[in-house]
Order: C-alpha cells, then structure tokens, then sequence
C-alpha cells in the first residue's frame, strides 16, 4: 500500500427511532421500538437504548420484545419521514465528498483521501459530519474513520451512540491485537463457531494461523480471514450503487439433510429479512428468492416475480428449488428482488431529487475547535 487512504464510516444511531424521538420528544425517555404487530409475526426494525435496557434488538419478534418489556412503545413506522431524514444526511455526507456509498438509509462509507478541507484532518471531518447532521436534521450519527471499509466500520460502533473513534494508519496493529475475530467482516456465526474450534478468538489469534491452513479450513474465505486479520482490506468505497435485492442467508456449521430441516430455518431467515427490508426503507418490490447451496456446493435460485416476501412463498420455492437435486444443504437464503429506480421513476414514485452543495455551509463551520485530539491526516502534523 503505497498510501493509505482515509475511509469514514457514519451510522446514524437507532435511526428511525431517532426520528420518531426528535419529533415527538416524550419518546425519548421511554422504551421505544419501531417494528410490525406482535399478532402478524412482526419483528422489530429499530429500538431506542431504553428499550435496549431490556434487551429488545432489531430482528427480534415484536412478541418476544413485548414479553420483554410490556410498557414497550410500538410504532409502525413511517418510512415518508425516515427516507427524507435520510436524503438529508446524504447531502451533508456529500457536501464533504462526491464518494460517498450508502448501504442503507442510515448507513454510508465516504472515501475522504483527497478532501484538503480541515487540513486534511479525518478527525475534524468526522467532528464536522456529526455536528452538521445533529444541527441540520436533528439525527446522532457515530462515525468511524479509518484506513480501510472494514475498520472504519468497526470504528463506528466502537462508542456508539454518539461515538467518534479514529483508528490511524500507526494504531492500527495495535487496534487488532485485542480484536475479537466476531467483529471481521463476513464472520457469520458458522464462521465463529469454527473459528471457536479452533481456539481463535483474536485477530492476533488468527495472525499465527498460516494461510495454508486457514485455506484448508475455510476454502476462499480462508484468504480474506488472512488479509483481515492484518488489516488488510482493498474494497473501494463505491458510488454507483443500484441496489438490486435485499436478502438474508445462512451457512449451516453441520449440513442440513431433509426438506423438513430446511423449512425449519425459514422462519428465522425471514425475521432477518424482514428487519433489513425496514432498514432499506421498505422499498417497492418486484418479486421473491430462495437460494439453496447443496453439500457438492451446486447453488440453485429460484424467483417469484411478484409475489410477496411471506413464509408460504418462500417454503413453496424451497420444495421447488429442493426437488432439483435432493442433496444435504450447506447454505440457505431468502431474498427480494426491488423494482429498479427507472422503473420507480417511471411510476414516478419520489426519488431523491436535490443533493443540496452549498458552499456557505461548508465554509462557516470549518476551523471549529482546532485542539482536540487524535488529529488523524493533519498535514500541519506531519502524518
Ligand atoms: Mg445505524
């Protein structure tokens, strides 16, 4: 690496939430989530921390979390003002960088390298970032900046809510020492589980694992563990995103062998989807997937256009997508296609239309609070 670059990550903390407490703030002091009825199986999107107090998190069933809490606040959401929050703070986002790439409404990684504004500082950026979306939208955004998507991301929740945390190039070895192999990106938890195995618990512990052997253990993957454990991770933060489906899946530590099996994980699966379609603010959608990886690593998919994302739709792609080869499953998923932006477009359903980039904005909060360290990218320090 000849460079290293200046990733920020910024994750607005328990975001619709958020919204709903910053309109109305009698919320703010009692357990609240945002999640479907108990009685249609629902699951919860998002929960403020008194609700967390609980233990109530995202994906978890409306009815579990009422049992939890019965006092609970339940709101259905209003994804009108949590998708217009989000164009907001997409703006501010882009006020600093044209690189910007959103992973869901609340979510985004900026690529800052070349941003000269705050004498180059991550540190002040990130200091700005948080000021402006908590002065302009109202919103507590954590953000994390370090050299790769990866860390950036981990440095985000690393104090959340209200968290800023810099790892630097210089503090990145020591970062990873300590750090729980769980936390890497793509350790699901089959992977922590093998990983448990074979007595890694830290990145440091992975680091003594040669690459021959983690290649043997984990096929592919085994390199990307090897790389991440050092830091290492190339992915470009990238702007032209059209996402075109949500889903969620699951690796099995031990193959699954009947049909019956396989449907038993439908359930969860789908909670998790669920929790992920709120996230992306409930996109219009165009159709329903299943994804099954048989034992001799075949992967079969198969579509419903049209049909909607429910456990009957989802089990009857299954036995379809089962009958093809009746093998033990390694993998399991369940997805949704969305109707992409040219058609929404065309059905003239509101897209984002104004990424507001005023230059008065940007000038009048610079120079804020010079003293506070660490001062990752000031290229008045040298670094
Ligand atoms: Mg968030």
């Amino acid at each position: 690496m000849a460079t290293s670059r200046k990733i920020l990550h910024a994750d607005c903390d328990c975001f619709y939430a958020a919204v709903e407490m910053r309109d109305n703030p009698a919320l703010r002091e009692v357990p609240l989530a945002i999640g479907g009825r108990a009685e249609g199986r629902g699951v919860i999107s998002t929960c403020n921390y008194p609700a967390r107090a609980y233990g109530i998190h995202s994906a978890m069933p409306t009815a579990r979390a009422l049992r939890l809490c019965p006092h609970l606040t339940l709101l259905p959401g209003d994804f009108d003002r949590y998708r217009e929050a989000s164009r907001q703070l997409l703006a501010i986002f882009q006020e600093l960088t044209t690189i910007v790439e959103p992973l869901s409404l609340d979510e985004a990684f900026l690529d800052v390298s070349d941003v000269t504004r705050f004498s180059g500082s991550a540190t002040w950026m990130a200091r700005w970032l948080k000021a402006e979306c908590l002065r302009r939208v109202g919103i507590t955004v954590s953000v994390g900046a370090a050299p790769t998507k990866f860390l950036a991301k981990i440095a985000s929740d690393w104090e959340k809510p209200d968290g800023l945390t810099v790892i630097a190039p210089t503090q990145v070895d020591d970062f990873l020492r300590e750090l729980p192999v769980t936390k890497l990106h793509g350790v699901g938890p089959a992977t922590a589980k093998r990983l448990e195995a074979l007595e890694i618990a830290t990145c440091s512990d992975l680091q003594r694992i040669p690459i021959e052997r983690l290649l043997q253990e984990f096929g592919k993957f085994g390199r990307r563990l090897f790389e991440l454990a050092r830091g290492i991770d190339d992915r470009p933060v990238r702007v032209e995103r059209e996402r075109k489906s949500i889903s969620a899946e699951v690796t099995f530590a031990s193959d699954l062998q009947s049909l019956i099996q396989c449907r038993a994980e439908l359930g969860p699966l789908c909670q998790r989807l669920e929790a992920r379609i709120a996230r992306h603010g409930e996109p219009p959608l165009a159709g329903a997937f299943v994804k099954v990886r048989f034992d001799d690593f075949t992967l079969t998919t198969l579509d419903s256009r049209g049909a909607s994302p429910s456990l009957d739709t989802y089990f009857s792609l299954l036995e379809q997508a089962w009958a093809r080869r009746k093998r033990p499953v390694r993998l399991l998923g369940v997805g949704v296609r969305l109707v992409s932006e040219d058609a929404r477009r065309q059905l003239s359903l509101p897209l984002d239309a104004t990424a507001g980039n005023s230059a008065a904005t940007w000038y009048r909060c610079s120079d804020a609070d010079r003293t506070s360290p660490p001062n990752w990218g000031d290229r008045s320090s040298g670094n």
